[in-house]
């Protein structure tokens, strides 16, 4: 579905993403880990073109999406975001945050979004909130909605960057298992997380970065039971 070649991203004369080389098929569940400062977000941000890479290509459906403006806007609604701090609208409910997008950039009627929003609202468990504004919520419940927005524009993949990393810790096991099921699904999705044992049993793959490149990937019980690379033994061991 996505084909990353050679992609890098430079900050200034600070390259922080370089030559990134990897790609997603339709269904794949693939976790990124690897250290703070490594490129991860740096990476998704990348994909779905909240950064403008310095180089290289994307090619979606066979297209190099860099080269092609006419579908930028499209492609970028087919790449859904959750992100760390939720980025919910806090002036809006529940309801209308997972559906003004629709409207607006999809064009829908306020009728057919709203019925597609409690169909996923539903989904992660947050139907009887629709009234609810952000502040309302908990960590856990906000994220939720916020996976619920995105999957509101049926996205063809959905990208995660530490969807769990700031909530409290009773908290994360809600978020993870409404992912777990999204994975069920047959949904792609590309999430970056630092929850090892998320990554071991839903990942159909794992990279590791380090360092702005990609250092090593392949099936979880491969990287996590015998990592090739040094760097990835000792940021597993750290992690554990
Ligand atoms: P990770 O998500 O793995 O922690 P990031 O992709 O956030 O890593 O950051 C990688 C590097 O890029 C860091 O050194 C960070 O300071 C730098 N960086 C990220 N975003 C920006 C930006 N907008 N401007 C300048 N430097 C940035
Ligand atoms: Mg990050």
């Amino acid at each position: 579905m996505i084909d990353i070649r050679h992609l890098s991203k430079s900050f200034g004369n600070h390259k922080v993403l370089k030559d990134i080389n990897f790609s997603v098929d339709k269904g794949e569940v693939v976790c990124i880990i690897g250290s703070s400062g490594s490129g991860k977000s740096t990476l998704l941000r990348c994909i779905n073109l909240l950064e403008k890479p310095s180089g290289g290509q994307i090619i979606y459906n066979g297209k190099d999406i860099l080269n092609n403006s006419n579908d930028l806007t499209n492609y970028r609604t087919k790449m859904g975001m959750v992100f760390q701090q939720f980025n919910l609208f806090s002036n809006l409910d529940v309801l209308d945050n997972c559906i003004v997008a629709q409207i607006k950039v999809l064009n829908r009627s306020k009728e057919q979004a709203k019925k597609i929003a409690m169909e996923y609202l539903e989904m992660v468990g947050m139907a009887q909130y629709i009234n609810a504004r952000p502040k309302q919520l908990s960590g856990g419940q906000k994220q939720r909605v916020a996976i619920a927005r995105a999957l509101s524009m049926n996205p063809d993949a959905l990208l995660f960057d530490e969807p769990t990393s700031a909530l409290d810790p009773e908290m994360v096991g809600e978020v993870l298992k409404v992912m777990k099921a999204l994975a069920n699904t047959g949904l792609t999705m590309l999430v970056v997380t630092h929850e090892m044992d998320f990554a071991r049993s839903v990942a159909d793959r794992v990279v590791f970065m380090d360092q702005g490149f990609i250092l090593e990937e392949g099936k979880p019980e491969d990287i996590f039971n015998n990592p090739k690379e040094e760097r990835t033994k000792e940021f597993l061991q750290l992690t554990i």
